[in-house]
This record gives structure tokens, sequence and C-alpha cells, in this order.
């Protein structure tokens, strides 16, 4: 059976930064394999059109740039935020705002944007607001190890059952 829509797609991976030489970002080789919906649009679209067609027990090496992953590294969504808005009761909690904290904020609207503190002094606090993934390019290896037709409750569900 071929990968096509609406079946579950179970594979083993290895996600690599910008190629097969980079930095190990994450993998499921040796804990548990990733499994999805083929075509519902859980997963990034240019990862399911590299897998498509493949048959169980295919390996892939495929390469996704930035802008087609995360998206590209946005500056203006590096933000200074003035410190005292960190201040609970009047005071800041200098363990809140070290660099590489991670932290959420409301806007009025009431919408919840994640960030990372990327600097601070005693005035401001720099916290980017890109997907921690956003400016790197993916390359994805690894082996299709199962591929059948989704369940109706996977359907329903949106996701596979195992
Ligand atoms: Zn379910």
């Amino acid at each position: 059976m071929s990968i096509e829509k609406n079946q579950v797609v179970i594979v083993d991976y290895k996600l690599q930064n910008g190629s097969k030489e980079g930095d190990l970002i994450e993998e499921t080789f040796g804990s548990k394999p990733l499994s999805f919906i083929f075509g519902i649009g859980q997963m990034i679209p240019a990862f399911e059109a590299n897998l498509e067609d493949k048959t169980e027990g295919d390996e892939f090496g495929f390469l996704i740039e930035a802008a087609h992953a995360y998206g590209l590294h946005e500056p203006q969504a590096v933000v200074d935020i003035p410190l005292q808005q960190f201040a609970v009761d009047g005071k800041v909690d200098a363990a809140s705002v070290i660099p590489g904290r991670q932290l959420s904020v409301k806007d009025p609207q009431g919408r919840t944007y994640h960030g990372v503190v990327q600097k601070s002094d005693d005035k401001q606090v720099t916290v980017d607001f890109n997907h921690p993934m956003a400016g790197t390019d993916l390359y994805f290896s690894g082996v299709v190890r199962t591929v059948r037709d989704a369940t109706a409750s996977e359907l329903d569900h949106g996701h596979a059952h195992e």
C-alpha cells in the first residue's frame, strides 16, 4: 500500500538542522515512532509531499527550507518590552527574565503569544516571539514503518489511534 490521503502513516525519523551533517534536533528511533493521518493537515505540507507514494519499508531523506517549514525568522517578532511590565506587586523577579526563559504574553484581544527571552537589562527585556524553529532548514531522514487505511473513528477524531 502506498501513502495517500486518509491513510495512517507510521514513520521513524531523524530531524537535523540544515543537512544530514547538521545537529540533531529530534529523533524517534529508540522511542515512539510518529503516527499521523496523511493529507488532513496534521503535518507540514512539504513533509507530506516528500512522503507521498512511498510504501512500507521505504527510506527517505529530504530537506525542507525554513520558508516551507516553520517560516523565516522575522526581526519584527523580536520585541523590546519595558522591564516594569514584568513586575508583580511592583517587583520584578530576576529569574523570570533571564535569557532562554520561555514566557507567554496576552495582547489586548486576549490572544496568547509564546516567546523566549533573548536578553534583559535594568530597563527592558528583549523577547523573541518567532517559532523556535523559525529560520531553520529541516533535514528529515528515516523509514516508513506502516501504511494502512485510517478507521472511521480515527478520521472522525482527526488523529491516529496508536
Ligand atoms: Zn481519538
